[in-house]
């Protein structure tokens, strides 16, 4: 022993094996007066189980053992040896009769004591201290056969009134756990022959005992530590370990043992401060842990089968037995020094002497409660050995322990706890992290999305500025066109009105100088009536003149007579006179005649002038009959498009008003691209265009590859070749070559329609009429009629046709270029106009061969005829429209006044046709003309008659 203290060093001793680096924290009970506590602060007196003022001393009880058969055999002087006084817990041992001491214990049993309480007297104590956090000592002294292993060993699995102290304790710290905290677990050892032994583990053998420097725990490493969960196990275990121990018979006692049973019970309860304030047993302590720490108890509770205290010599023992005896009595001694020196509160305690007191050093006496008890046997034989046992237990009884509470913060459970708060904190902070994380990431996606969407917001906004401005800008510049176009429109308007204004105007004044001409053609023929009478009234005078003549010539002879008379008669002279008066009155009369003549032959020549002047007036009138027409023609189709153009400008009105509105945009634009399209065609107005562009570029449009442009072209040309001033120069620019290059080289019925009107017009100029056929003009006409049945066209190639015929030097070309046939063969269209023209033309080539035939420039018969057109004027004369019908009764009158044209006019039965001319036609000349042709021609007479 290091110190004076018992076995326990004056510090307060940690124990070995505190596991994971628990800090051990010691408390050590109060002191007995010579120990004083090293840390008063921290000790507190031990649960005062029995009542007495030295609780902490080593209690110990005397249990004698019933007489058994062996003792009976041997007498029964036992009673003179010990007297029990149970009630005054004194035993007196009886030396001899004369000597006797009485023996003050803890606690005297009587021989019938049962197990229960031996155990609730000697170990309860202790296991209840145990159980609250202290180490404890139960242990069993005597002499071998004195019942010790009874008293601690005993298993009593079957009879549980037979269980001993160890069976007893472990069920009753069993009973007092909580498994959930609390950790019970044995080794169970034997101490034979300072060696120890494992009793669980039996290969285990000797175990080294370990002290811990600093704490003075003893620990037995490497000795097994079994866990304990309930009574069976510890049965079990029991059981091996008894199995396991080695025992020795001795003569003594054939069960009893020279060895050491340790039972080493472990215990770890947890515990906290809040449970451990309100428990009585910690009130005064003054704690340096803080509040709500989780702490474990650590005790271990020591119950020691000793092995017998007999002395060696006594025992019989031979051989090795004798060194077992010895070993045994070593730590046997040892133990009684140790106690003497505790008991004496000697500076040196020897527990390093044996293993016995090495192990015990922690455990009886120092720091633990510690329990004794010994056992006695009744015999007297004994005597020594049973006064050894009690002065042992007296000695025993002198020790003071320094109970010391070893508690530790269990930093495993305090690590087990803290990491699972840390774990439930760090779940809880990784769940709030990811919640922040996904609210953050949905925020950041919201974010995203806002910012996106305000993005596409800006953009579609932008966009639609944009657009709406595009539309707005695009909205005024329609509008400005709308406007333009309307004034355009408007322009063209009254342009085309103002056109017609004209139009209306020259066919007024066409009208005007139609009437005129018919006016000046009435004062023409009345003139030629004039004219006529006054011939015929020369004609009288003359005639007169004649009879005048003859009777002066019956005068002058009478007066030659006379002359004759008076010369014969004498009266010569005055006969010379009457000669000269006569030759006088002659002259005169000649002069006079004379001077009649030459007034009949200017009055005939101006007769003649009148009726070439009174035909091209005619012709004229005619032309400008047809050109009435065209112009009509214009101006309903004229009044048709300023019509057209009304309704698209008040429908362009609604689309802007509709625009405006922001609605039917599209509609509009097409609406008014269409607008465009179709006023373009107009908008170019001939005089216009012609003012504008000028006449080579407009023939250069002839030719152009786009098919609307030529047709807009050739309109423009027809339209200027309609003025007498173009004609010429429209050919000599090269006008007439494109037209008729269209003629024949396109197909479109409209570029034929018009161009064939171009050349009609063209075809008016005399001069031009000639290069028309000479360029092949007719046979072009002729082969475009003969291609289509398009009225229009058809009138317009007839109206060409009917031109051409105007000129009488040109009628054998036309007739052989297929021109009469042409003509003649666009009957067929059934077209009142068509047939108009055709009309006309017959009339015109008619009329002008038949003046080439009166003044004897042609002979023969008529072209016209050849081509039939005489047949046919026969065939269909009464099937014409009337002014058709004049032109056709016109021709024919012509033709009959050929007289080569006789036999046929005769053959296709014209005599009627002349006949009813001559009644019904309503031209008093035509009516003449065939009078003429009837009266003159011999053969028709004939025919007549
Ligand atoms: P020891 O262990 O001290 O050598 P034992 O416990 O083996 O002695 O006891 C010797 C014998 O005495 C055993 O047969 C045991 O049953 C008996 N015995 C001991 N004590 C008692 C008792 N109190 N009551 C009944 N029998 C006892
Ligand atoms: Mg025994």
């Amino acid at each position: 022993m290091a110190t004076g203290a018992g076995w326990a060093p004056a510090r307060p001793i940690e124990r070995h094996g505190a596991p994971r680096g628990a800090s051990p924290r010691s408390k050590s009970v109060a002191p007995g007066p010579r120990r004083p506590s090293p840390s008063p602060a921290r000790s507190r007196p031990a649960a005062d189980h029995s009542g007495s003022a030295d609780s902490c001393r080593v209690r110990v009880a005397v249990r004698p053992r019933p007489k058994n058969s062996e003792d009976l055999a041997h007498g029964a002087d036992f009673n003179s040896c010990v007297e029990l006084q149970p009630e005054s817990k004194r035993l007196k041992l009886k030396k001899n009769n004369w000597s006797c001491e009485s023996y003050k214990f803890d606690e005297v049993f009587s021989e019938n004591a049962s197990q229960k309480r031996v155990y609730e007297a000697v170990a309860k104590p202790v296991v209840e201290s145990v159980l609250e956090g202290y180490n404890g000592t139960v242990m069993a002294y005597g002499q071998t056969g004195t019942g010790k292993t009874y008293t601690v060993g005993r298993l009593g699995k079957d009879d549980p009134s037979e269980r001993g102290i160890m069976v007893r304790a472990l069920e009753h710290i069993l009973s007092s756990l909580s498994f959930e905290t609390d950790w019970v677990a044995i080794s169970y050892l034997q101490l034979y022959l300072e060696s120890v032994h494992d009793l669980l583990a039996p290969e285990k053998t000797n175990i080294p005992i370990v002290e811990d420097a600093k704490t003075g725990e003893v620990s037995l490493p490497g000795a097994a530590i079994v866990e304990v969960k309930d009574l069976e196990h510890v049965f079990q275990l029991l059981q091996i370990g008894e199995a396991n121990r080695h025992a020795a018979n001795t003569k003594m006692n054939t069960e009893s043992s020279r060895s050491h049973a340790i039972l080493i019970i472990h215990l770890q309860r947890s515990t906290r401060r809040k449970e451990e304030s309100s428990s009585s047993l910690y009130n005064d302590r003054h704690d340096t842990f803080p509040d709500d720490l989780p702490l474990v108890l650590k005790s271990k509770l020591l119950i020691v089968d000793l092995a017998g205290s007999e002395r060696i010599d006594k025992s019989g023992s031979e051989g090795h037995m004798i060194e077992e005896a010895k070993f045994i009595n070593l730590s046997l001694t040892s133990l009684g020094k140790c106690i003497n020196a505790l008991a004496e509160n000697s500076p040196h305690i020897p527990t390093r002497d044996s293993k016995l007191t090495r192990i015990l050093r922690d455990s009886f006496g120092g720091t633990a409660r510690t329990s004794l008890v010994v056992t006695i046997g009744p015999s007297a034989r004994h005597y020594s050995e049973t006064s050894s046992t009690v002065m042992f237990g007296q000695r025993a009884m002198k020790v003071v322990n320094t109970m010391k509470l070893k508690e530790e913060v269990d930093y495993e459970i305090l690590y087990k706890k803290m990491e699972r708060e840390v774990d439930q904190l760090t779940s809880e902070m990784e769940r709030q992290q990811k919640v922040i994380r996904s609210e953050k990431t949905q925020m950041e996606k919201r974010l995203k999305e806002s910012e996106r969407s305000f993005h596409d917001l800006r953009m579609t906004s932008n966009m639609q500025i944009e657009n709406l401005e595009k539309e707005k800008r695009q909205l005024e510049s329609a509008v400005k066109k709308l406007m333009q176009d309307l004034d355009k429109e408007r322009d063209q308007n009254n342009l085309l009105s103002k056109q017609v204004t004209e139009l209306e105007k020259l066919l007024n004044e066409n009208k005007q100088q139609q009437l005129e001409n018919l006016s000046k053609t009435k004062f023409l023929t009345d003139t030629t009536k004039e004219h006529e009478k006054e011939m015929g009234e020369l004609l009288r005078k003359l005639e007169e003149e004649r009879c005048c003549s003859s009777s002066m010539k019956d005068r002058m002879s009478v007066l030659q007579q006379q002359l004759c008379d008076a010369q014969s008669s004498a009266q010569e002279s005055m006969a010379r006179e009457m000669e000269k008066k006569l030759t006088k009155v002659t002259e005169e009369f000649t002069i006079q005649v004379q001077s009649l003549k030459e007034k009949v032959s200017g009055l005939i020549s101006e007769k003649e002038l009148i009726y070439d002047e009174l035909k091209s007036t005619q012709e004229k009138v005619q032309q400008e009959m047809s050109q009435r027409q065209d112009l009509e023609d214009q101006i309903v189709r004229l009044k048709q498009s300023v019509s057209d153009n009304c309704a698209e400008e008040s429908k362009t009105s609604c689309s802007m008003v509709r625009s405006g509105s922001g609605l039917g945009n599209t509609a509009f634009v097409s609406k008014s691209g269409k607008l465009r399209e179709a006023l373009s065609g107009q908008r170019g107005t001939i005089s216009k265009i012609f003012e504008e562009v000028g006449l080579p570029n407009v023939l250069a449009l002839l030719k152009s590859e786009d098919l609307d442009v030529q047709i807009h072209a050739v309109k423009v040309v027809a339209n200027l070749a309609a003025e007498d001033v173009n004609q010429e120069r429209i050919v000599e620019e090269g006008g007439l070559d494109a037209l008729l290059s269209l003629l024949e080289t396109s197909e479109n019925t409209t570029i034929h329609r018009v161009t064939a009107g171009a050349v009609a017009n063209l075809a008016m100029n005399g001069s031009n009429q000639g290069v028309i056929m000479n360029k092949g003009g007719a046979r072009l006409l002729a082969n475009v009629a003969s291609k289509t049945d398009d009225p229009q066209t058809l009138r317009m190639v007839a109206g060409a046709i009917a031109n051409l015929c105007g000129n009488e030097k040109l009628h054998l070309m036309l007739k052989q270029d297929g021109g009469i046939k042409a003509l003649l063969g666009m009957f067929r269209s059934g077209h009142t106009d068509v047939i108009a023209q055709i009309a006309r033309g017959i009339a015109n080539f008619a009329k002008c061969e038949s003046r080439m035939i009166c003044q004897g420039h042609r002979k023969g018969r008529s072209l016209l005829i050849e081509d039939g057109v005489l047949t046919w004027m026969v065939a269909h004369s009464t099937m014409f429209s009337a002014s058709t019908r004049r032109h056709i009764e016109l021709a024919f009158c012509h033709l009959a006044q050929n007289e080569d044209n006789t036999c046929d006019i005769i053959a296709s039965g014209g005599i009627k046709e002349l006949l009813r001319i001559t009644r019904e036609s309503p031209r008093e000349d035509t009516r003449n003309l065939a009078k003429k042709a009837l009266d003159s021609n011999p053969a028709f007479l004939r025919e007549i008659q």
